[in-house]
């Protein structure tokens, strides 16, 4: 009886498109057989999952899955995703950012222009890599996490910006093996928090990789533009380089050679490289010389965000369900 409701809840959640990961994520940890025996047991489990998976609770009382958000969320890149996987994404991004912003001291986060942003970070760091710049993200009060659980059975997001009060969450979704590629997307996303492309919607989400893919979409390149001077001091960075022909191991010499004089780093360097003569494969190939090992992003954002949460501002459980998100199932 009690296995067959939990079931049938698991069924509606899944049905409506909820990842299996998501759900066994935001399932609480004081549930217990003897919980669900009781209609209050039932009714608090239902309100939980709701909370944590951005579901209106009244309608999941019925086992009925109706998305909190769903058309409000600005989509870039759109692909052929419906309507309620959009919703999905968008109910789900939105409930970990709030509960991330409700564990991140407020504060007023000016509008800060790239060079400003870029000067300001230069004054401790050789140049503006992916651990200076989240956290200074941290620092604007801008929490930045990786996703390592998602929504979606599919994974489909390559980063999000959410918006609470006026204040930022940014969710990274796909991850890497060097950090380049990574501190690029985050200074896009902050880009777009800073340019007010999220005025009036509660979340902007980019679905492709924006470094890759380019739909003459306005604010796409604005955000590209920010993140390139953030990143290198210029909208359109001229990065040439003096090897006619270059392999991916001459690649990552020379930009292991101009990095503290362009003050660029090296890694982000050679993507500038590719970007300019469209090599990108060469350029990806040079990460592997220019750092000393592979090295997943998400260990390095979230280890950050670990220490940077106030973890007691959340309840147990609540923080509990935090880390479920930010370690995954392959911790
Ligand atoms: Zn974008």
């Amino acid at each position: 009886m009690v296995a067959d409701d939990k079931k049938s809840l698991i069924d509606s959640l899944r049905k409506a498109g909820l990842s299996a990961a998501a759900i066994t994520a935001a399932w609480p940890s004081w549930w217990t057989e003897e919980a669900e025996e009781s209609p209050s047991g039932r009714a608090e489990l239902r309100f939980a999952l709701a909370r944590r998976l951005g579901l209106e609770p009244r309608p999941l009382l019925g086992e009925r899955v109706e998305f909190v958000w769903n058309d409000e969320a600005k989509f870039k890149h759109l692909n052929a995703q419906d309507e309620a996987q959009r919703a999905a994404l968008t109910s789900f991004g939105m409930s970990i950012g709030r509960l991330l912003l409700r564990a991140t001291p407020a504060q007023v986060t000016a509008a800060a222009p790239a060079d400003i942003l870029r000067e300001a970070i230069l004054v401790g760091n050789a140049y503006v890599d992916l651990n200076s710049l989240v956290a200074t993200c941290w620092t604007l009060g801008i929490p930045v996490i990786y996703l390592r659980v998602f929504p979606l059975d599919t994974k489909s997001m390559h980063a999000m910006v959410v918006r609470s009060d006026g204040r930022f969450a940014i969710l990274l979704g796909r991850d890497a093996t060097y950090p380049a590629p990574v501190a690029f997307t985050l200074a896009h996303e902050l880009g777009h928090a800073m340019l007010g492309h999220l005025d009036g919607a509660p979340a902007l989400i980019d679905l492709e990789d924006p470094a890759l893919a380019h739909d003459g979409d306005d604010q796409e390149d604005e955000a590209d533009r920010f993140a390139l001077t953030l990143l290198t001091g210029s909208p359109d960075p001229d990065i040439q380089t003096n090897l006619d022909r270059f392999n991916a191991p001459t690649l990552a010499r020379a930009v292991l050679d101009v990095a503290r004089q362009y003050r660029i780093e090296p890694g982000t360097l050679a993507l500038c490289v590719a970007h300019r003569t469209r090599a990108w494969p060469v350029a990806m190939s040079a990460l592997k010389f220019i750092y000393a090992e592979p090295k997943p992003a998400w260990r390095e954002v979230n280890g950050i965000a670990d220490r940077m949460i106030v973890w007691d501002d959340l309840g147990d459980d609540a923080a509990l369900y935090l880390r479920n998100v930010m370690i995954g199932g392959d911790a």
